[in-house]
């Protein structure tokens, strides 16, 4: 007898990952933050689904500012897609090493939220429980709960910068997008290049359909994680995308790499044109 596997069968197999526990994904995280007063734990959300809830939790930088008005405000959004945590292991580092060594972002605060998609991070898919693609529904009216809840968070916060964080299992190497202002591809080239130490750039022409130069893309698809439309005040933004069938470690430190590279960038841009 043929054993018949049907289509969707066959690529629930080849995408379910194991499945995630989510308290294992934010020790680490939490471990920063019990140990170091500058680092803190909030929810910025809830919901629940059949039953289950779901707190949605973000872990808040502060680097010393003579004044807190003035801080930059950075916001890093990692495992929107859920079978892509390497995201929020990266933020853990990264919030570890700033923690210890503070001089690398004096005058930042950065809101970084580890985990957008809990239940696609539980079930190991990319979409969510409910079956969509979180990245494909910003500001189209999404009644989605983990989408308006990082809306909310777009608009309360009025970010100087976004930064999204995603491995592609397609991809032998780093690549990224940029939206919004022209100082955006400014900061991902000096990006890519710190996170080159660890891992290859991904060097092709045309990456996940579009025109790429050196790993960058200036197109993208609409409805991903940016900048309110009407916003008077225009984040740069940033995609990062790291080759997910690398050794996790070498995806955490190109991250951790690409990030410091940003703050130390974005800092030495501000205090030649403190308008951009
Ligand atoms: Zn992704």
């Amino acid at each position: 007898m043929v054993l018949m596997v049907t289509h969707s069968e066959a690529l629930m197999q080849r995408k379910q990952r194991p499945s995630g526990d989510i308290s294992t994904v934010l020790a680490s995280l939490r471990q920063v933050s019990r140990d170091f007063m500058s680092v803190r734990e909030q929810r910025y959300g809830s919901f629940e689904f059949n039953g289950d809830s779901y707190d949605l939790p973000v872990f808040v930088f502060s680097g010393s500012s003579p004044r807190s008005s003035d801080s930059i405000r950075l916001g890093i959004f990692a495992t929107i897609h859920g079978d892509e945590p390497e995201g929020a292991y990266s933020l853990a580092s990264f919030f570890a090493e700033l923690a210890q060594n503070p001089e690398l972002a004096i005058g930042y605060e950065i809101r970084a939220y580890p985990l957008v998609n809990p239940t696609g991070f539980e079930d190991g898919t990319r979409h969510s429980r409910r079956g969509k693609d979180l990245n494909r529904e910003f500001w189209l009216s999404s009644v989605e709960p983990e989408v308006i809840s990082i809306e909310d968070e777009l608009w309360r916060h009025h970010f100087d910068g976004l930064i999204a964080l995603h491995s592609d299992d397609t991809s032998e190497g780093l690549y990224g997008f940029v939206q919004g202002p022209d100082l955006s591809k400014e900061l991902l080239l000096p990006a890519l290049a710190a996170a080159e130490q660890f891992l290859p750039r991904n060097e092709q022409r045309i990456i996940d359909g579009f025109p790429a130069n050196r790993g960058l893309i200036q197109q993208g698809y609409k409805g991903v994680l940016a900048a309110p439309p009407q916003a008077r005040h225009v984040p740069f933004d940033l995609v990062l995308e790291t080759p997910q069938n690398a050794p996790v470690d070498l995806q955490v430190r190109a991250n951790v790499a690409a990030l410091k590279s940003i703050l130390a960038e974005y800092r030495n841009l501000q205090s030649y044109a403190p308008n951009i």
